[in-house]
């Protein structure tokens, strides 16, 4: 909602209200992008089947593209060479966007924290993250329970009041990057 983004200084009645519009809107129709990188990714594509149907909280309208997603679910092991295009597919999605960590390689390099020299630890060296789910791998219960969170966050949102996230805030992922190994 760029036209209207930080637009208004002061709470108000109008505000509010269209804040409640907008926000009840927005966290009944989020789009998730498809993507998935590992086992955790089987349980996300779970969640999108008929026994847990994250369809009946308006999120299961998975998008092949990031230009037409709000919200990314990184479902799996993020490696280095994999962290730029998660940055990069990011930075394609259009704003208001969110990220949802699952499972512990997402969250802090899980199983492969002490010696996965290859595996980032935690994609929020790459990304900033909205909600994480824990687990090796979580269950599609979890995973609908972070959905939950992550629309429990876009309620309390103040579109009106709030500027866009900028890109050059965003985390380096070289800075990420491990040291020379021995
Ligand atoms: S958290 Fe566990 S299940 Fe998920 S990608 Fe990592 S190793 Fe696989």
């Amino acid at each position: 909602m760029p036209l209207l983004a930080n637009k208004f200084d002061d709470d108000n009645v109008i505000c509010t209200k269209v804040d409640w519009l907008l926000n009840w809107a927005r966290l009944s129709s989020i789009w998730p992008m498809t993507f998935g990188l590992a086992c955790c990714a089987i349980e996300m594509m779970a969640v999108g089947a008929g026994k847990f149907d994250i369809d009946r909280f308006g999120a299961g309208a998975f998008r092949a593209t990031p230009r037409q997603s709000d919200l990314m679910i990184v479902a799996g092991t993020v490696s280095f060479k994999m962290a730029e295009r998660i940055r990069r597919l990011y930075e394609q999605m259009p704003e208001p966007k969110y990220v949802i960590a699952m499972g512990a390689c997402a969250v802090g390099g899980g199983p492969y924290y002490l010696f996965g020299y290859n595996v980032v630890k935690g994609v929020d060296r790459a990304v900033p993250v909205d909600v994480y789910v824990a687990g090796c791998p979580p269950r599609p219960e979890a995973l609908l329970e972070g959905l939950f969170k992550l629309q429990d966050k876009i309620r309390r949102d103040r579109i009106l009041r709030r500027a866009p996230r900028a890109v050059d805030s965003l985390p380096s992922v070289a800075s990420a990057e491990p040291a020379a190994h021995a």
